[in-house]
């Protein structure tokens, strides 16, 4: 993934305390201003983190199913899973017309899990939410670091293609259900006139396309991760919070430590499902 290796920048008016984050750094108005040329002359500065990367999900995701694939993985798509029980010490699944079968099942359904767990006797306060993107047509070149702005909701990057990517946490309604979603075109409205706001050169860019996806966000913003409460067997992951794409490639690692070896050196405690009952 190098080639999409990138800083982020978040514009933040006031000072950092030291809480040990070292790997991000407090910068003033000349270095951001040297690292985004383009930014208003309003920004007073920022917070850099100069290891921290971008990804694209679409060539991700599809990197690790074919590594998955490569592997053994048996992969269904498009058909549910449903009357998941456990027999004779066994996880049953029914996935359409097939059955399966195996000691071990992990409940990783995104905005789904909450149900799931629910039905096995372990309900958490998950909230469904759509975080809302937007795309906007080609732009010349004008930023390579991701920016993330504090004070307003925003986010966003330049793809080589010259496209600039909109987001920062506006939501849409989900209607689970159903897994669509009713854009909010006020708050990408107001999304689109900070990014004019701040950068000048994206006045003339319009928007193309917006979309919003369905995600599983607990009371805490701390996800579900580790072994059931209840059932010997099962294990959850679920509740990311909006930052499960990032953290997905470690917690995946974590889980295959703990199914495989029984524990994991990570420090994983605070996450339990069982954080909601006691
Ligand atoms: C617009 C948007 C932007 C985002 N940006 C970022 C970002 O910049 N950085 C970041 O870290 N995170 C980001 N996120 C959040 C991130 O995408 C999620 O946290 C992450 O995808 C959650 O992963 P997951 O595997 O838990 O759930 P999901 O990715 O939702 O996967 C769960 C899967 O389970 C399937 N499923 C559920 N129930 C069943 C069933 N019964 N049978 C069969 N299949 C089922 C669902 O269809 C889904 O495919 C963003 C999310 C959105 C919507």
């Amino acid at each position: 993934m190098r080639q999409f290796e990138r800083a982020s920048y978040l514009f933040c008016p006031a000072p950092l305390t030291p809480r040990g984050f070292t790997h991000e750094e407090l910068i003033d108005g000349t270095e951001l201003r040297r690292l985004v040329p383009a930014v208003a002359e309003s920004c007073p500065g920022g917070v850099v983190s100069r290891r921290d990367g971008a990804a694209q999900p679409a060539r991700t995701t599809t990197a690790f199913r074919r590594k998955a694939e490569q592997l053994g993985t048996t992969i269904r798509e498009g058909v549910l899973a449903t009357n998941i029980r456990k027999e004779q010490g066994r996880w049953h699944v029914d996935v359409g017309a097939e059955t399966f079968a195996a000691p071990v099942l992990v409940n990783a359904a995104g905005a789904w899990a909450g149900r799931i767990a629910a039905l096995l006797g372990e309900p958490v306060p998950v909230e469904t939410i759509a975080p809302m993107l937007m795309i906007t047509s080609p732009v010349a070149h004008f930023i390579d670091p991701v920016v993330i702005l504090r004070g307003r909701k925003l986010s966003f990057k330049q793809f080589p293609n010259g496209t600039v990517l909109i987001g920062g946490g506006h939501l849409a309604t989900p209607d689970q259900d159903r897994n669509e979603t009713v854009l909010d075109w006020r708050k990408l409205a107001e999304s689109a006139r900070t990014v004019a706001e701040l950068f000048e050169v994206m006045r003339g860019a319009t928007i193309t396309r917006a979309w919003a996806g369905i995600e599983a966000r607990m009371r805490d913003d701390i996800p579900v991760f580790g072994p059931s409460a209840l059932h010997e067997g099962l294990y959850h992951q679920f509740g990311f919070s909006a930052h499960g794409f990032q953290l997905g490639p470690g917690a995946g690692a974590v889980m295959a430590e703990l199914i495989v070896h029984g524990g994991t050196q990570t420090r994983i405690s605070g996450l339990s499902i069982a954080r909601f009952s006691q």
